[in-house]
C-alpha cells in the first residue's frame, strides 16, 4: 500500500515499559476522582474503564498491554494516526521558542499567522480570514456572535435566529449544544439559547418512509425554506449543520439534499455555516467536506483533525464579506485567552504540512477511501445490517431486525447498538454505536491490510452481537 507513514509496523515496535500503578488501582482512582463527559459516571466507575497507555499508527495500547485498533481516530480527530515525532518536535521547538503569548492587545505571533494564510490558501472560495478558537464547540459560539454582530452591522439587528439540525452536533457548550440537535443535551442545563430553531434531519434509511431517496432529501431540504418562512426572512440570521452528520450516527445525505439547500441559502438572505470540524482536513476524501458535498459556506468551523488531535486548537474561516464588515464596525468584543495558542498553531501547520506533502489526504480519498467502502458495503450482507453507508473514511452500518422494511427495534433505541459495540470492545476494535448505528472514522493513514483487519473484527463482533440480541430474544421489530 502506498500510503507512506514513517510509522514503524505496529507489531514490530518493542514493548513499551510500563511504569504505571496496576490497572484494578488506576481504575478504582478515576471511578473516585474523575468525572467522565458523556457518561453515567458510577456505572462506568463499577464497571471500570479501558485506559489506554500508548499508541501508534492505528493501534492503541491498553494498560494491560493489549493492542486495540482504533477505528474512530480517537474522537475523530487523529487523522494522521498516532506516534508522529514531527509533531511532538514542533510543538516541542514552539514551547522552546514562544510557549504562550495572547493575540488580544494589539500584537501577533509567527505561528498564528502562518496557519491563517495557510487556513485561507486550503480553504474554498473567499474564506480567507480566520479567527482562532479553542475546540469546536467554542468556535460555534464565536460563528453565534459573529453572524449575530454582522448581521447588526448591516442595519439588520433583528436577524438572530440560527437553523440548526435535530440530531445534529455542534459541541457541548451553551451555544453550540444549542445549535446541536441532541434532545438529551437539551434537556439538561437549559438548553436551548434563545433564537435557535431545528429542522429535521436528511436520514433517509431511519426516516424516509415510502419517499425515494431523491423526493426525500428534497423534503428535508425545503424544510429550511418553510422555517425561514415561519420565522420570517428578516429574522434568521444563519443555518448551520454538518456536510455530514458525524455524532449523529454519520448519517449520508441523499444527493438532492444539499443542492437543494444551498438553492436556499443562496435565494433567501441568511448565511451558511459548515460545521467542518469531523468532515475537514481529508475525513470525506477531500479537504473538506464541503468540496465533496459541493457548498458554498459563508464560515466553516474546524477543529479536531487541524492538529489531528495531538494538541487542542479550533478556528472559524470566515469569508471576506463578512470579515470585512465585522473587522470595519469596531472592537468584535470576543475572544479566548487561548485564541491562536503558539503551539497549537504550529502542530497545526506541522499536521497540516505532513497531510499535504506526504499526499495522505490525496491518497486517503483516491486509494484508500474506496478500498474501505468496498470492503464496508460488504457488511451489508450481515442479518443485522440494514443500510452500509461511507463517505471518505467515515461510515456508518444501521441495524435493524428486519432490513426490507427498514424497521427499528422494538426495544429502546441503542440497546442492540450498545451490545454490538461491547462486542467490538471485546474483539480490540473501536467501533462506536450511535442509537443503533455503528460508526467508524480511523486514521486516514490506514492501510489496505488494517482495513482488512477491521473488516474481520467488524464481522466477528456483528456476528456475536446477533448471537446475543437473538439469546435475548431483542430480534424483534417495533411495532
Ligand atoms: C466534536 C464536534 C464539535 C465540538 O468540538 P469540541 O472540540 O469537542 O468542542 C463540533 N462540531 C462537530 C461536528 C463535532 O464533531
Amino acid at each position: 500500500m502506498g500510503v507512506k507513514t514513517g510509522l514503524p509496523d505496529p507489531f514490530e515496535r518493542p514493548v513499551m515499559l510500563q511504569n504505571h500503578r496496576p490497572t484494578a488501582e488506576l481504575q478504582q482512582l478515576d471511578a473516585a476522582h474523575h468525572m467522565h463527559p458523556f457518561t453515567h459516571g458510577s456505572a462506568l466507575g463499577k464497571k471500570g474503564a479501558r485506559i489506554i497507555t500508548d499508541a501508534q499508527g492505528i493501534w492503541l495500547t491498553d494498560s494491560e498491554g493489549v493492542q486495540l485498533l482504533d477505528a474512530m481516530a480517537g474522537l475523530w480527530c487523529v487523522n494522521i494516526g498516532y506516534g508522529r515525532e514531527e509533531l511532538v518536535q514542533a510543538a516541542a521547538r514552539q514551547m522552546r521558542q514562544l510557549p504562550f503569548y495572547n493575540t488580544f492587545f494589539q500584537t501577533s505571533h509567527v505561528p498564528a499567522i502562518m496557519l491563517a494564510e495557510k487556513l485561507a490558501e486550503l480553504a474554498p472560495g473567499d474564506l480567507n480570514q480566520v479567527f482562532f478558537n479553542g475546540s469546536g464547540s467554542d468556535g460555534n459560539d464565536t460563528n453565534i456572535r459573529m453572524v449575530r454582530h454582522y448581521w447588526a452591522a448591516m442595519g439588520k439587528p433583528e436577524k438572530t435566529v440560527i437553523i440548526g439540525r435535530w440530531n445534529g452536533y455542534h459541541g457541548s457548550t451553551m451555544g453550540a449544544a444549542s445549535l446541536g440537535g441532541m434532545k438529551g443535551m437539551h434537556s439538561q442545563g437549559g438548553l436551548p439559547i434563545p433564537d435557535i430553531a431545528h429542522i429535521n434531519q436528511p436520514d433517509w434509511w431511519g426516516e424516509g418512509g415510502d419517499m425515494t431517496p431523491h423526493d426525500f432529501g428534497i423534503a428535508r431540504a425545503r424544510e429550511l425554506e418553510a422555517k425561514i418562512d415561519a420565522l420570517g426572512e428578516d429574522r434568521v440570521a444563519a443555518f448551520i449543520a454538518e456536510p455530514v452528520q458525524g455524532a449523529g450516527g454519520v448519517i449520508v445525505p441523499p444527493e438532492s439534499y444539499w443542492p437543494e439547500l444551498q438553492r436556499i441559502c443562496d435565494e433567501r438572505d441568511i448565511l451558511l455555516i459548515a460545521d467542518e470540524v469531523i468532515c475537514g482536513f481529508g475525513r470525506t476524501g477531500k479537504w473538506f467536506g464541503s468540496e465533496t458535498m459541493g457548498l458554498k459556506p459563508d464560515i466553516m468551523t474546524v477543529a479536531k483533525g487541524i492538529t489531528s488531535g495531538y494538541v487542542p486548537l479550533g478556528a472559524s474561516i470566515v469569508s471576506d464579506r463578512i470579515a470585512d464588515v465585522v473587522n470595519d464596525i469596531g472592537d468584535f468584543n470576543h475572544g479566548y485567552t487561548y485564541s491562536g495558542h503558539p503551539v497549537g498553531c504550529a502542530v497545526a501547520l506541522e499536521n497540516l504540512r505532513l497531510l499535504d506533502e506526504e499526499g495522505i489526504v490525496e491518497l486517503a480519498g483516491t486509494v484508500i477511501a474506496p478500498y474501505l467502502k468496498k470492503q464496508w458495503d460488504s457488511l451489508a450482507d450481515h442479518p443485522l445490517v440494514g443500510e452500509a453507508s461511507m463517505v471518505g473514511l467515515m461510515g456508518s452500518l444501521a441495524l435493524t431486525p428486519h432490513k426490507e422494511s427498514r424497521a427499528k427495534f422494538a426495544a429502546d433505541a441503542g440497546t442492540v447498538g450498545y451490545i454490538c459495540r461491547e462486542r467490538s470492545f471485546a474483539n480490540n476494535l473501536i467501533m462506536r454505536h450511535v442509537g443503533d448505528r455503528m460508526v467508524i472514522s480511523p486514521p486516514l493513514v490506514i492501510t489496505e491490510g488494517e482495513v482488512d483487519e477491521l473488516i474481520i473484527r467488524a464481522r466477528r463482533s456483528l456476528d456475536e452481537a446477533l448471537e446475543r440480541v437473538k439469546a435475548e430474544g431483542l430480534m424483534v421489530a417495533a411495532s
